[in-house]
């Protein structure tokens, strides 16, 4: 494989540019080219500056191969990588703009019961450059620019575990928050995590102010061990402290991740068990029905259940929301698409 020039920063690829002895300008040239999503040979640069660059660095990092278009209006894409691995993202479209989930893993090790992503295991890590291009090719497809963007805001909950992927991820911020690149500010970014606790505490000190989502999804350590296996590693308490941490240093409210599945963390119980939990943190819980993942037995909540339970932690006082389920009809969650695509 070869290099990713989207892995560099515009200070990187001046560096770069004028180590080849190439006129300052030209940096600029490429680095607009390639964050308006455009391939190295497509950028109007001299034909031999061109030629070197592609002897060393990907033309095309991130391809789209399959476009899915759910009814409302979702979308999911299918990129491959120049090494022939294969990622998913979703396009959700909101009133206040488009919000791109993208993967920063091929596969994940993290095996948790409930989702499709790590059925496969981690096949590798993906590099801080093919984690934008996700974004700078989908921007491109919908005809935005650097001036007006297609894709206004980004999740980091597609495949992987972005804090076992800590430095790509942490250039991955650095790169997409830059206001000469596509300039999608950390504000408008939530990094999701299963918990992993000491990287949530270096992730406060970097004072890149992305939203710190946990996927929580249970209410003790010993249910939560059932579906997680991270949480035989770092307990419920331990996050809620590095939760605090995060607040104090970054001033930003933090996010649970709660996803409702039948007969294992959605009664009465386990709301009060929440609450106390919860109860006057700076955070806000999202809760979401199950997505089921044919490979496994675990089943989601009707509507209903979904909005009692949500009514209960409303009732203790957590401030909580029932996540719309968009992209159904396209396999929307985690991994759904890639597993699928690895079956045929
Ligand atoms: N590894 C990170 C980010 C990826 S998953 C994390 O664990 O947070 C994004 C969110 O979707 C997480 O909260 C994850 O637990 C949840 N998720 C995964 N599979 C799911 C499914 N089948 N149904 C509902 N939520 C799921």
């Amino acid at each position: 494989m070869k290099k990713i020039l989207q892995d560099l920063s515009f200070s990187e690829l001046e560096n770069l540019i004028s180590a080849f002895g190439e006129k300052p300008f030209r940096a600029k040239q490429l680095y607009t080219g390639l964050m308006r999503g455009k391939k190295i040979s497509q950028i109007n640069v001299p034909a031999e500056l061109r030629a070197r660059l592609l002897e060393e660095y990907e033309d095309e990092p991130v391809k789209i191969i399959k476009t899915l278009t759910s009814a409302d209006g979702t979308e999911k894409y299918l990129f491959a990588l120049s090494d022939g691995n294969v990622i998913e993202g979703v396009l959700m479209k909101y009133k206040y703009g488009n919000t791109q989930c993208v993967s920063t893993q091929v596969g994940c090790r993290m095996g948790c019961k409930f989702c499709a992503s790590t059925l496969g295991g981690l096949a590798r890590n993906l590099s801080s450059g093919e984690i934008l291009s996700q974004i700078l090719v989908v921007n491109a497809l919908h005809g935005g620019s650097l001036e007006k963007r297609s894709v206004t805001n980004a999740v980091l909950m597609g495949s992987g575990e972005p804090l076992d992927n800590y430095y790509n991820v942490i250039s991955f911020l650095k790169n997409v928050s830059a206001p000469s690149g596509i300039g999608i500010s950390a504000r408008n970014i939530s990094l999701s995590t299963c918990g992993i606790v000491p990287s949530i505490y270096a992730l406060a000190d970097e004072q890149i102010p992305v939203n710190l989502t946990i996927s929580l999804h249970q209410t003790t350590d010993e249910g939560r061990a059932r579906t997680m296996p991270i949480a035989k590693k770092y307990t419920i308490a331990e996050i809620l402290k590095a939760c605090e941490y995060y607040f104090d240093k970054t001033g930003r409210r933090y996010i649970f991740e709660y996803s409702l599945i039948s007969g294992e963390n959605c009664d009465g119980q386990h709301a009060e068990e929440l609450i106390k939990l919860l109860k006057g943190k700076p955070c806000h819980v999202n809760l979401i029905r199950l997505n089921e993942v044919k490979e496994r037995d675990l089943k989601t909540v009707t509507e209903k259940e979904a909005y009692r339970f949500l009514g209960l932690l409303e009732k203790g006082g957590l401030s909580a929301t029932l996540r719309r389920q968009i992209g159904v009809d396209i396999g929307g969650a985690c991994g759904q698409l890639r597993a699928s695509y690895l079956n045929k």
